[in-house]
């Protein structure tokens, strides 16, 4: 008897050009690509790009950088990122210097991180750069139509860094079932909205929504608010394993 092993399809190698580039925080500068071949770039929101950069690693080989894509599935041969210039950090450095033209190798897209078509109330929690891939799930499902909630709590330090807010808040007002909610760490004095990580929200969120249906969560961003927030959901929110779904970038 032969046992078939599935393994996801490898993902694919193209050449893309960085054809233009904007700070969009202070820490955070947004690049977008374009795939050398013209071909459209076909991913589902949610999926990322590994990045192949000419600098080597500490084993001589060229540098991989993950990026979870933020633009919206359009059938265009361009595709944005957002990427946090982290101190010290080798890759994001190298990326947000690099010039309009600069021309690299890309695996993807890549990943399982979906928004559940058919799954009830939405919680998406994020920090920093983690909403990027909250972009597509977020339009995607609002073209889609229906009325489950979407709740977006995002995790920022003050309001410079809060990355798509004039987006989220546009899309907010026009859509009842979504809710964005900014949490700020270090907010100035007469910011009337939540404040400290979203640790401390995610719970009451969850509770909230668990009324309107069986809820799911998509969180991202580093491993440590990832796991708060997955301990908290799990051990005083009820959620099961299934209900929760997680994008390290760390
Ligand atoms: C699936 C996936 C998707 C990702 N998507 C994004 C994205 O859309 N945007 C993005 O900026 N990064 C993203 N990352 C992180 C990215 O791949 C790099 O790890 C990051 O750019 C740091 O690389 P570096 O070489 O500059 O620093 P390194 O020297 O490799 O790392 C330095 C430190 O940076 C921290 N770090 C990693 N990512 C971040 C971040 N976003 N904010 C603050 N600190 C961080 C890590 O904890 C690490 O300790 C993603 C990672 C994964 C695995």
């Amino acid at each position: 008897m032969t046992s078939e092993v599935h393994r996801p399809p490898l993902p694919e190698t193209f050449e893309a050009t960085l054809v233009g580039t904007r700070p969009v925080t202070p820490r955070v500068k947004e690049l977008v690509f374009e795939r050398a071949d013209g071909q459209p770039f076909t991913f589902r929101s949610g999926q990322w790009v590994s990045l192949v950069l000419p600098i080597l690693d500490e084993k001589d080989r060229p540098l991989r950088r993950a990026y979870s894509v933020a633009s919206v599935p359009s059938g265009s041969p361009r595709f944005e990122l957002v990427v946090t210039r982290v101190d010290g950090g080798r890759g994001s450095t190298w990326l947000t210097d690099a010039p309009v033209g600069t021309r690299l190798e890309v695996k993807g897209p890549q990943g399982m991180f979906h928004r559940l078509a058919e799954a009830g109330p939405s919680l998406f929690v994020a920090t920093g750069t983690g909403v990027a891939p909250f972009r597509g799930m977020i339009h995607d499902a609002l073209a889609a139509g229906g009325d489950t909630p979407l709740w977006v709590l995002f995790g920022v330090r003050s309001p410079a860094d809060a990355l798509y807010r004039e987006e989220f808040e546009a899309l907010e007002k026009a859509h009842p079932r979504l809710r964005f909610m900014l949490s700020m760490s270090r907010p100035p004095p007469e910011w009337t909205g939540l404040r400290g990580y979203v640790q401390t929200h995610a719970l009451g969120l969850w509770k909230e929504l668990a009324k309107q249906g069986r809820p799911h969560a998509y969180i991202c961003g580093v491993k440590k608010m990832l796991l708060e927030v997955r301990e908290v959901l799990k051990k005083e929110g009820g959620a099961e394993r299934q209900q929760l779904h997680l994008e390290s970038y760390d």
